[in-house]
């Protein structure tokens, strides 16, 4: 038998990349590292750093694998009749709406679909959110303001062969990595093209921009009213589509010229440069070609809806929507975000593409499903329902695949919702995360590489993510978890599917079903699909119908919406900041946001060593001049208050920032730091259309921690970290990587040096460490009061702890590298452990490129022998030459300094 090849969709972001996997003869096992699949239309054959170590994160570590029904290991049948039995008890006695589904845009559309008829078809609640609240809810309520429809008329190929790309609240360059690629080498290929970065802060994204504006926060809605008024003044409008196609331009433009009446009110109001804002609109006006490209900067806010519209007005008034190059982009983070939408996975929407208050729509679906008990009116959105779970009117909750806990605003308000609710019900395939914790119920779940259905990417493309694997132990598929539930529960019809294509035909003949043209998401084409056609989907972008069997690339081409008299609406936007603002008690502004390796709440990633080399730890980073006026150091420990909630992070001092803003990221839970869970200070301020939580705006203090003990331990295994006041892990191939403060002063090295020892002994004998066999070396430096103590076990290194009073830590990939390797320790290697300093070349200092593992000093060494450009390092080491993500580092350390036209910083710092 020979080794075969998978070809499925990476699980990551919504740009949805094709990825070929390496398996066994038997399919049993992944054997190598995943590559892109040249033949999917989103990435070409590249995948970033992500993408490219999946194989890594397919380790049984942590993996659940039986169910648990009140903390006990049950079988699988046993935890499907308690589920169905207690879900039935509470909604026979409390009604439907005391149940809730809580999903996220991780699952596949299937599991959504049937998810979704359960809840609003048989059961009689839509109560049904999901985590896509998070992301991108604000974009989809702004599509439909002004399409009638939530559709996205661009694709991907639009980022191509624009001549103006303005990027609005994205840092793609991190988050979407491979469309980034995309767009570095258009623009290198048309260097006439013209790319805008819109973003408070200088992200990486910026690296490839020729002009960035660093609005304030929440002002993007000024920028776009005032590209609309200037395309009259500039008569660049399509007055044709506007009186053909639209309704309300004129109270658009009204409302644009009321409300900031001239450039200079707008940059103001902007805290921007007058003249980078005119360059925007003379290119905007001057350039037909424009995509107008927006993602969580925009939606995360209290304003997102608005901020959507703001930008789609711009689109109408000048007719740049449905054509090549043209269009307003909005850019789903998640990469099953838009098979969710498509189903009527929100509490505000039926089923495919249907609202409640279409009209028709629930007799048509109920007559579809053959449903027992429609729902009839819009669920609960997210945030207000772990408000009612709180609240005790819901009882119980499903939630599967994600992690509310670090995700949602208020994390504490999260967790008196879970503590006080009956029933919680968590299907994922990790046994401990920060919500499994509160589970009554864990149903083992399909994970990666085995979960078989489609997804839908941000340009509208359904693609196969195919069951690779077989499922281990007993994890089971979400749909099946929720059929087989759905059965218990007495509806014996409806959920009797044996393979899971079968729901993707009933799916798209729901998407037909008395269709005629009159709903945008169709997809009837497939209504009849089998096994082996299903099995075959070549990725394609929906509406496919028998009339358009091959998709569509563009919407909106023919000038007709969805609205009821088909004319796309403009929405008069009133630009509005957060209604919190910057005070004495809480005078810095935080944004959150993603970094570059890893994703989410690091369930996945957190698993893959080489993800972790680039960033190891929570940080907060801030402006010099704040740094200098809170007289904080690189790397110290700082806590971040607001009126919630609080978070221990490390000072990351970056020209990025402008005075007064910060910025830390959404990763870390409390699996890998212990106090780092940035949510838990973000208030439940949602926008009042779309529910989506405003996470990029908090207002915080930042209390420096001073008189502290820091230090590293490089360990075989799980330390105990009760004596650690602040810590953080990652995880290392051969074991874990800690970082961690202390204020006890009883452990100084001054004081009492028995207390280093101690916590030392206490940290590995407490997991298990039988110390006695082993052999410590140690070493005391009186200058600068550090101490390194190494363990040895049969001339291997065990565990390598290290204090100093200073925050910045040395570098230790070499001790990594030594543990890792597992190689007999010398007395060279003795010395090196006492010296601090590795005896030979192993340090390579911070990993820059995690796609061939290159450090930063390999790379200053290679620009020191003469490596002037991203192209020859390459070259040299092949850094940057894969995924690309690391090529804006790179540049950072050929050229430290940006050459973006920017003004802005200098403005607001000097
Ligand atoms: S850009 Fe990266 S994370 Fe996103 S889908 Fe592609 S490979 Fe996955």
């Amino acid at each position: 038998m020979q080794a075969q090849t998978g070809k499925t969709t990476c699980p990551y972001c919504g740009v949805g990349c094709g990825v070929k996997v390496p398996l066994s003869p038997d399919r049993t096992s992944v054997i190598g590292p995943v590559c892109g699949d040249e033949n999917h239309p989103a990435n070409f054959g590249k995948l970033c750093v992500k993408g490219s170590h999946l194989s890594e994160t397919l380790s049984s570590d942590g993996r659940l694998l039986q169910p648990v029904v009140d903390g006990i290991e049950t079988h699988w049948d046993d935890a499907i009749s308690t589920v169905a039995e207690r879900i039935k008890t509470i909604i026979d006695e409390h009604g439907p709406d005391a149940f809730a589904f809580y999903l996220s845009g991780q699952i596949l559309t299937e599991d959504y679909y049937v998810a979704n008829k359960l809840a609003k078809g048989f059961i009689g609640t839509a109560n049904i959110d999901t985590n896509s609240r998070l992301c991108m809810a604000s974009a989809v309520a702004g599509y439909k303001r002004a399409f009638g429809s939530d559709t996205v008329p661009c694709n991907y190929e639009d980022l191509e062969k624009c001549d103006l790309l303005i990027m609005v609240g994205s840092n793609a360059a991190w988050t979407h990595p491979i469309l980034y690629q995309r767009i570095v080498e258009a623009k290198k290929n048309r260097p006439n093209m013209k790319v805008v970065v819109i973003d408070p802060r200088r992200t990486a994204t910026c690296d490839i921009a020729d002009l960035h504006l660093a609005i304030a926060p929440g002002s993007d809605a000024a920028i776009f009213n005032y590209l609309l008024t200037e395309s009259v003044r500039q008569n660049c409008l399509d007055q044709n589509f506007i009186a053909n196609n639209t309704d309300g331009f004129e109270a658009a433009l009204f409302q644009a010229q009321a409300t900031l009446a001239s450039k200079k009110e707008v940059a103001s109001f902007c805290d921007i440069n007058e003249s980078i804002l005119q360059q925007l609109a003379d290119w905007w006006c001057s350039k037909e070609k424009a995509v107008s490209f927006f993602s969580q900067g925009v939606n995360q806010s209290a304003t997102g809806v608005d901020k959507a519209n703001a930008i789609i007005n711009c689109h109408l008034a000048t007719g740049r929507i449905g054509k090549e190059g043209m269009g307003p982009f909005s850019i789903t983070g998640q990469p099953n975000a838009m098979g969710g939408r498509e189903v009527g996975g929100l509490a505000n929407q039926l089923a495919a593409h249907m609202d409640f208050t279409t009209e028709g729509a629930i007799d048509l679906v109920q007559r579809f499903w053959q449903a027992p008990n429609m729902a009839t009116k819009d669920g609960l959105k997210a945030v207000d329902l772990f408000q009612a779970i709180e609240q005790g009117t819901v009882k119980a909750v499903w939630i599967m695949s994600t992690n509310p806990m670090v995700s949602l605003p208020d994390t504490a308000q999260v967790q008196r919702a879970l503590e006080k609710c009956e029933l919680v019900v968590v299907s994922d395939c990790n046994t401990i995360t920060d919500t499994t914790v509160f589970a009554d119920v864990l149903i083992p779940a399909t994970s990666w590489s085995e979960k078989d259905g489609t997804v839908t990417n941000s340009e509208r493309r359904i693609s196969r993510q195919r069951g690779l694997l077989p499922p281990p132990g007993e994890a089971h598929h979400d749909w099946q978890a929720i059929c087989e539930v759905a059965k218990a529960m007495g509806f014996t019809t409806g959920f009797d599917y044996k393979q899971v294509f079968e729901i993707f035909a009933e799916h798209a003949d729901l998407s037909g079903f008395e269709n005629e043209g009159k709903r945008d998401f169709d997809i009837s084409f497939y209504s009849q699909i089998n096994q082996q056609g299903y099995e075959d989907l070549l990725p394609v972008q929906w509406p496919v119908t028998n009339t358009n069997p091959f998709g569509t690339a563009r919407m909106f081409s023919n000038g007709r919406f969805y609205t009821e008299n088909q004319r796309a609406q403009f929405i008069a936007i009133e630009p509005r900041f957060p209604a919190i603002k910057a005070n004495k008690d809480y005078p810095f502004i935080l944004n959150t946001g993603r970094i570059r390796d890893q994703w989410h709440t690091m369930t996945r990633t957190g698993k893959a060593a080489k993800l972790l080399g680039h960033i190891d730890q929570p940080y907060v980073e801030m402006s010099p001049l704040d740094a200098i006026e809170l007289a904080v150091q690189e790397k110290q420990l700082i806590k971040l208050d607001s009126v919630l909630g609080s978070a221990y992070l490390r000072v990351k001092i970056s020209n990025a920032q402008k005075k007064g803003q910060i910025f830390a990221p959404i990763h870390w839970t409390k699996q890998f730091a212990s106090d780092a869970v940035v949510s838990n200070l973000i208030p439940q301020a949602v926008d009042p259309l779309s529910g989506q939580p405003e996470s990029k705006y908090t207002c915080v203090q930042l209390i420096p921690q001073t008189n502290l003990l820091y230090g590293f331990a490089v360990v075989a295994n799980d330390i105990a970290t009760d004596a650690l006041d602040y810590w953080c892990n990652i995880t290392i191939s051969e074991g874990k990587y800690y970082e961690f403060a202390m204020s006890d002063s009883q452990l100084t090295t001054t004081q009492n040096d028995g207390g280093i020892i101690n916590l030392v002994n206490k940290a590995l004998t407490s997991n298990g460490v039988n110390i006695e066999l082993g052999e410590c070396i140690e070493y005391r430096n009186p200058i600068n009061q550090t101490i390194r103590i190494s363990y040895l076990m049969e001339h291997k290194l065990q565990a390598v702890f290290y204090f100093s009073p200073n925050p910045t830590l040395p570098d230790t990939q070499w001790l990594i590298t030594m543990l890792e390797a597992g190689k007999v320790i010398t007395e060279i290697d003795r010395i090196a452990l006492l010296a601090g300093q590795p005896s030979n070349s192993v340090d390579k200092g911070k990993i820059i490129c995690s796609c061939f593992n290159i450090g930063e000093k390999q790379v200053n060494e290679a620009i020191v022998n003469g490596a002037k450009s991203v192209i020859e390092l390459g070259k040299v080491l092949k850094c940057g030459t894969n995924c690309g993500s690391c090529i804006s580092e790179l540049n950072g350390l050929i050229i430290p300094t940006s050459k973006v036209l920017s003004a802005d910083y200098l403005d607001a710092s000097l």
